[in-house]
């Protein structure tokens, strides 16, 4: 006889079949009011390395399995950057291009009121949320980082700091791609704020790289000789895209994937790399800028064909390294100090372990991240 209990009662699904493991979830926290429709959710994922930092994502499909997906790579990402910080996110489920700013006012801060007592979770900015949302949050909260600096914030959007640490990622990166930084030719996909920082500071003339293509959304450009950086940065500056650049051949925006370059510096979209274009994909490194530009079969392919990735959360730390620095009430010289010094020795470290122990650079990352996390974890009291 079947009659049992587990026979008669449906099987549910918990939260915790779904997401935990030995690292986290410490906390998902759901925050409603429905006199302005509030409708918000906090992951703090791992907080024994220090109170989580991570931002605060506002769409309209946000979801709690997207906030935690993306707290548990802000845990391993600060872990691997080596800042006081665990990992956790938020979301709050609302259009910011359809609501007004007065609106968006209101739920900010009525969020921010809901995580007061949040103290291991220190809120930035991601998508649909900016340094103003920063500032509505540390008027109610006393807590954010990515502020204005007229309340003490480093601006790492302005300063370039993920752009500056994927340069500094390349110059420890280039002799496991057996590529030399100097005179190397470089292709950026999307050519935003990570996008135009990367060229830059891989221009300057202590790494002397060339950009030869550059994508936003309006197409590719491709000049073998070499970009004017300058130039094609006042033309977006004033608005325009980068098929505004005169001195170059116009390609389509998907032509970014057969252009020839040593180094690919993708910093767009999720998932532009996959199993069905990796293969194409003509250069020796591959810099992460954008968060999960490849897919995890497109990472094995190019892992196979012996190109080197870097992947994103060790590549694109400089942003929430500098937001650790500001948190801490350091300056912007500081933060370019830091980012120099943890980016050169975190990518170096991943690459060697990848190298001596032939694992893909983001199982190496992930293996220091994790053991870094376990022993933050293991001074915590027992029960
Ligand atoms: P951005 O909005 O300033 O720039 C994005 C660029 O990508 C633009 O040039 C846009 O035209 C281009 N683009 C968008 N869709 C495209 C498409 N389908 N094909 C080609 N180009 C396209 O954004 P950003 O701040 O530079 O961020 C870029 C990526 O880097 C995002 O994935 C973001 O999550 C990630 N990231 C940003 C930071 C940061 O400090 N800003 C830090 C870590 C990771």
């Amino acid at each position: 006889m079947s009659n049992t209990l587990e026979a008669v009662a449906p099987v549910q699904e918990t939260m915790f079949d779904r997401f935990a493991d030995e690292f986290g979830p410490e906390k998902i926290v759901y925050i409603y009011e429905p006199r302005c429709n509030l409708r918000g959710i906090v992951v703090i994922d791992n907080s024994c390395i220090g109170p989580a930092i991570g931002g605060i994502r506002m769409t309209p499909t946000v979801t709690t399995e997207e906030v935690f997906r993306l707290a548990r790579a802000m845990t391993w990402k600060n872990a691997l950057a080596g800042i006081p910080h665990g990992g956790g996110k938020a979301g709050i489920i609302a259009d910011p291009r359809n609501i007004s700013l007065a609106e968006k006012e209101v739920l900010i801060r009525q969020f921010a009121r809901g995580i007061e007592k949040l103290n291991e979770y220190i809120p930035g900015p991601d998508m649909g949320t900016d340094e103003t949302c920063m500032a509505w949050v540390r008027d109610e909260i006393r807590r954010s980082v990515g502020l204005s600096s007229v309340l003490g914030g480093i601006p790492l959007d302005q300063i370039g700091a993920t752009g500056y640490g994927l340069a500094v990622c390349a110059e420890s990166a280039q002799k496991y791609a057996d590529v030399e930084l100097k005179g190397a030719t470089v292709s950026i996909q999307g050519f935003g704020n990570v996008g135009q920082h990367a060229a830059r500071y891989l221009a300057e003339p202590s790494r002397g790289s060339i950009l030869v293509s550059a994508t936003d959304v309006d197409g590719t450009i491709y000049n073998p000789k070499g970009i004017d950086i300058e130039q094609l940065v006042a033309i977006m500056k004033e608005g325009g895209g980068v098929t505004g650049y005169k001195d170059a051949e116009k390609l389509d925006r998907d032509a970014f994937i057969d252009i020839e370059s040593d180094i690919f510096v993708p910093a767009a979209q999720p998932d532009v790399i996959t199993a069905e274009n990796a293969h194409r994909l003509n250069c020796k490194l591959i810099l992460q800028g954008a968060n999960i530009p490849a897919t995890k079969e497109a990472e094995k392919i190019l892992y196979e064909r012996k190109v080197l990735s870097v992947p994103d959360f060790v590549a694109n730390a400089g942003g929430v390294i500098c937001g650790s620095v500001e948190y801490h009430g350091g300056t912007k010289n500081q933060a370019f100090k830091e980012i120099k010094e943890k980016m050169i020795v975190n990518t170096r470290d991943v690459l060697q372990k990848a190298k001596d122990e032939n694992l893909t650079p983001r199982a190496a990352a992930i293996s220091i991240a994790k053991s870094r996390v376990k022993e933050a974890m293991s001074y915590r009291r027992a029960n």
